[in-house]
């Protein structure tokens, strides 16, 4: 088939469609890319590539997604995102897999269940000698952004009036010319079945305003980190001796200032990449099976004086609001990456479907080229997935029979695509990309069009109630998986990608990991890996 440049140019670029609530930056990195905003009254209803909004999808939305789709959530994450899910989560591994790998997260008690637990725990150590009192931190279960938080020592002042955790609050933290920070680190889950886990190398340090003092626990600007609370500080615009100005730093000038004062840092982001897999483990074999989602997370983590990180809490649908330069610098190139980690390909932007015997469907048309990460991200994977094929799960296997019957026309189709993937110069468009994210924008790029219309989001079950379900993809899904893998994994050799931008896989981290991984999930042999690293 012959691809004919002075054939008449239909140029279809990739269509997101956006929950009004999602931040703009969202909206300017997919306008910077030269795609465009679903207009519900011009488009079809399945004619888009992504769908982002900040609450869960409709299980109906699952199951209707067509292969050049994305939604930005997987069902039911929602169980290591609101706080006494995750503290409930976690004691559950802690019991089952032991306390040495399972203690990154402090003790806590979700009130009102756990009163009398936490009263039996607070005369404990008040009772015995020697020991001094802990302190603790209330915080409700479902309320982000530092609000209603309260800290205390004393039961006396412990007044709570909806449902909260009571954690042990973490007293001795690492200071920086004495101030308070955690890390806001982000976590891209591009599967969970295979388990497939990338961190992202740059992220941001938030700093408290004022300086950490336990003698003045009711001061939010001391002893919260959150940078919703600290830009209303009076010494935010200040410029803070050894912090500077705001309340934030990117990982980048955080390493630096570690090496400058000798520390191993590699370690430390070892330690917090186990925090991120033990964690995720706690949920994956209750997420359902479903096609082309992705996460991405917002762990928050406190390192103390001794460098032991612990996790805080993990946040759904993290903060992209861009607040200062800083955040500019590090959430905008971080949704670049994401939308390279998605690895959209040319026959996405037709938004057919372009299965077995379809390929009249490319005739005719000028295809915008674009980024894959077959062309951009790092080839050299390491050996231990060399010899694996692409990795089915179990409910995936049981379509099996129905794949095959249209498993024909695989060759012709691969020819196809690997004679289109020739035709376009191999060039990327992430460098020409970083270069438009520093130029100013231009009035037509702020503009933004909202009309998109969210169907209306599910709320999502109790954790406790949900049954596991394994949905299986629709037949439109299956034949094009047959030709092309998930998006997920590389289409050179069916691998997930070691490195996208500055997002680095950590999970498989080996070969057994990996196994443990691809026919449903063995957690206990999972862990037993982690514990040998
Ligand atoms: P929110 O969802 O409201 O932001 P977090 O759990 O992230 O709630 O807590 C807000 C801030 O409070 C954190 O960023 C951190 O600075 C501080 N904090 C929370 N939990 C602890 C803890 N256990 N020990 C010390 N500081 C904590």
């Amino acid at each position: 088939m012959a691809y004919d440049h002075d054939a008449e140019d239909i140029l279809k670029p990739l269509v997101f469609r956006l929950h009004e609530s999602v931040p703009e930056a969202v909206r300017e990195v997919l306008l910077e890319r030269g795609w465009s905003e679903f207009d519900e009254q011009e488009q079809d209803e399945a004619d888009w590539n992504l769908y982002w909004q900040n609450s869960p999808f409709r299980m109906t939305d699952h199951r209707s997604i067509k292969p050049w789709q994305r939604l930005n959530h997987y069902p039911e994450t929602v169980r290591i995102t609101r706080k006494d899910y995750l503290a409930r989560h976690l004691k559950r591994m802690k019991g089952i897999y032991g306390p040495s790998l399972y203690e990154f997260s402090p003790v806590a008690f979700i009130m009102p269940n756990d009163y009398v637990k936490f009263i039996a725990e607070y005369t404990k150590e008040r009772q015995s000698q020697g020991k001094k009192p802990s302190y603790w931190i209330c915080k409700p279960v479902d309320l982000s952004r530092g609000r209603g938080i309260l800290i205390f020592q004393d039961i006396k002042d412990f007044v709570y009036d909806c449902m909260v955790i009571v954690q042990k609050y973490i007293s001795n933290p690492l200071l920086i010319s004495g101030y308070k920070w955690d890390l806001r680190l982000y976590v891209c889950v591009t599967s969970f079945c295979p388990l497939t886990i990338y961190t992202y190398e740059e992220g941001l340090v938030r700093f408290a305003t004022e300086k950490f003092d336990l003698g003045s626990l009711d001061n939010v600007y001391a002893h919260l980190t959150n940078t919703s609370i600290n830009k209303f500080g009076a010494s935010y615009k200040k410029n803070k001796e050894g912090i500077g100005r705001g309340c934030k730093w990117t990982f980048s000038k955080f390493r630096s200032y570690l090496r400058s004062h000798e520390v191993d840092d590699l370690l430390l982001w070892r330690r917090i990449n186990n925090i991120v897999m033990l964690t995720l483990l706690a949920i994956t074999p209750s997420v359902p099976l479903t096609s082309n989602c992705f996460e991405l997370f917002g762990f928050d983590i406190l390192i103390d004086d001794t460098f032991k990180p612990w996790l805080l809490e993990v946040n759904y649908s993290p903060a992209l609001r861009l607040d200062c330069s800083i955040d500019t610098t590090v959430k905008k190139r971080l949704l670049h990456d994401i939308i390279e980690l998605l690895n959209y390909k040319q026959t996405d932007t037709l938004r057919e479907n372009n299965g077995p015997g379809t390929k009249a469907s490319y005739a005719g048309r000028t295809h915008i080229p674009l980024t894959t990460q077959g062309e951009n991200a790092t080839d050299d994977a390491p050996n231990f997935l060399a010899s694996r094929q692409e990795s089915e799960c179990t409910a995936t296997s049981a379509v099996q029979s129905l794949l095959e019957v249209a498993g024909g026309s695989f060759k012709k189709e691969a020819i196809v695509m690997g004679k289109m993937a020739r035709t376009y110069p191999r060039k990327t468009l992430t460098s020409q990309l970083r270069e438009k994210m520093n130029r100013p924008k231009t009035s037509s790029q702020s503009k933004a069009a909202s009309k998109s219309k969210q169907p209306p989001g599910a709320r999502h079950p109790a954790h406790a109630s949900v049954q596991v379900t394994h949905w299986l993809p629709t037949t439109e899904l299956c034949n094009y998986k047959l030709t092309i893998p998930p998006y997920f994994l590389s289409t050179k050799d069916r691998r997930p990608f070691p490195r996208v931008g500055d997002f680095v896989l950590i999970f498989p981290f080996n070969d057994a990991a990996l196994e443990a991984s691809r026919n449903g999930i063995d957690v206990k042999s999972i862990i037993q890996e982690i514990h040998k690293l």
